[in-house]
């Protein structure tokens, strides 16, 4: 149609569209979706990225429904400082050998050195908790449930990637206290739901929860679960968000204690901590998005309509543009009072084929075209962002229509990539099909020990050896993802061998391997 021939043109004269496809060159194709869908700008401090309003509206959705719910839970948010002495950081030792290599220190002010150098935090575990130690003083205080929603630094060397691991990110940071083991307990899976929800409900992008292995726990904590994400353009796995059981870990050693009501006898809280970053944009975006640039699932776009005025460069009279732009108008004033959110593109000096590719680079779940035939006839085109479907709407039936149509996007978004998920996620009892499996970009689930001396070997044994694999192609071995809590039904029988040939053990659970981000 020539309105696509014009969208065309105009896309090789700008430059406007992605030049790297996601199936061909997964990296430069990342990297062009957030540049020209203007999510990203690259800054010169590396693992560092700048968040364009593009960005940091999907953070503001995740924040406000993630803020009301834990709000529910009674959970109060508050604001600790950024920076932590050595000796309280180093405070618990397990914790902060796992972290000590991240940590990024202030050493001077100015040119003179400072008497003790401070660590920016990596987490607030050390920052948070002296202070509750002194805030507990009897029973009474119980339970303590605050959250920060702030950033923290942590000076990876891993390959850094925009939103997915970064040196400086946002997140929130949950941290609580309660009495008894049981309370604590049912937080921690209480708090993972709401990351699982933000996952599916919010960005439209399934996951898999369960526990994380003792390899893999947050250190110095109890157990940890997780929900992890599938990314099957690279056919690695991503940790989405964690939640953390403590037990009395750091109670003790931060002496965060209460005199029992009944016995009088002194006992250790038990805690949690949970967090979710600005990682989730990331795994959105590589779910999702396609050739033609990002696709916003509705529920996180600030923009869920865009109007494009159309068949503004054939002979129109100056009453008839006037009319046409009017039509509009009333139509993005109508759609915002009835909750969609809508911008209409007024421009002048840009075709309608060309704002076709600057929506689509953005992700607009919906267009609607409307020209002086569609006015005629008393409706409207939308163009679905993720299909490409093009659907004739009556006009007096937009409102209803509109809402019904992003709905449904919203919800079939998350269809397409559960099927994703699950066309990758295969069950394997033998070494050899999780290598096979692995090499075909799946994730496995294999009945497994448990034990840390043999994760390590699954990992090893499964990175490929071969050194003229491609550069940037993973030959990484296989990580544990998690022990999903939904087990398969036939569960583990006496019949079954943990995955690894040399292992004796018995399984004692599926676990969820793959390469992993
Ligand atoms: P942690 O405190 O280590 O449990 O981390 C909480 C969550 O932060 C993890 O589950 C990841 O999803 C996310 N995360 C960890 N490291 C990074 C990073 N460098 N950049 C962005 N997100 C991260």
């Amino acid at each position: 149609s020539p309105k696509e021939e014009d969208g065309e043109a105009a896309k090789k004269q700008t430059r406007l569209g992605l030049e790297a496809k996601k199936e061909e060159n997964l990296p430069d194709w990342y990297s062009q979706v957030i540049t020209k869908g203007e999510l990203i700008e690259y800054y010169d401090v590396s693992g560092c990225y700048i968040l364009r309003p593009g960005a940091f509206s999907v953070w503001e959705f995740i924040q406000q429904y993630l803020d009301k719910e834990i709000k529910k839970l009674g959970v109060k948010n508050c604001y600790f400082p950024i920076f932590v002495s050595r000796h309280v950081l180093e405070k618990e030792k397990t914790h902060i050998a796992d972290f000590a290599p991240e940590v990024a220190w202030v050493t001077k002010s100015g040119d003179s050195d400072l008497a003790e150098p401070i660590a920016i935090r990596p987490t607030s575990e050390t920052v948070m908790y002296p202070a509750y130690a002194k805030w507990l003083q009897s029973y009474r205080d119980l339970p303590i449930k605050l959250n920060q929603w702030n950033n923290v630094v942590r000076w990876e060397f891993k390959h850094p990637q925009p939103f997915l691991r970064t040196r400086e990110f946002l997140w929130q940071e949950g941290h609580t206290a309660y009495a008894t083991f049981e309370e604590a307990n049912t937080e921690v899976f209480q708090v993972l739901d709401l990351y699982s929800k933000v996952y599916t409900d919010l960005l439209a992008v399934p996951v898999v929860k369960g526990k994380k292995t003792e390899k893999e726990k947050f250190a110095g904590g109890d157990f940890t679960t997780t929900v992890e994400a599938f990314i099957s353009a690279s056919g690695r796995a991503i940790q989405g968000a964690t939640s953390h059981h403590l037990g009395q870990n750091f109670s003790k050693m931060f002496d965060i204690v209460f005199d029992d009501p009944e016995t009088g006898e002194k006992r250790f809280v038990y805690q949690n901590s949970w967090g979710m970053t600005t990682r989730t944009i990331g795994v959105m975006i590589m779910v999702h998005a396609d050739n033609q640039g990002l696709v916003l699932p509705p529920r996180v776009a600030a923009i869920q309509v865009v109007i494009v005025p159309c068949g503004v460069n054939v002979k129109l009279t100056e009453d008839d543009r006037q009319n046409l732009t009017s039509t509009c108008k009333q139509l993005e004033a109508l759609l915002n009072e009835n909750n969609i959110r809508t911008e209409g593109d007024y421009r002048d000096n840009y075709s309608p084929g060309w704002k076709f590719n600057h929506w689509e680079l953005k992700g607009i779940p919906v267009r609607i075209e409307l020209g002086p035939k569609d006015m005629k006839q008393n409706q409207l085109v939308a163009v679905r962002r993720d299909t490409g479907e093009k659907i004739t709407i009556r006009k007096d039936k937009a409102v209803e229509n509109i809402t019904s149509l992003l709905d449904n996007i919203q919800a079939s978004m998350l269809e397409k990539a559960k099927k994703d998920l699950d066309s990758h996620l295969v069950t394997c009892k033998k070494w050899n099909e999780l290598t096979d499996n692995l090499e075909k970009s799946n994730i496995i689930l294999a009945p497994f020990c448990g034990q840390e001396s043999c994760e390590d070997k699954i990992k090893a044994d499964s990175a490929r050896d071969d050194a003229s694999v491609e550069p940037g192609a993973p030959a990484m071995g296989a990580k544990s993802l998690c022990i999903p809590f939904e087990q398969p039904k036939e569960g583990i029988t006496s019949n079954d061998k943990c995955i690894h040939p040399d292992c004796k053990n018995k399984p004692k659970f599926y676990t969820l391997f793959g390469r992993s981000y």
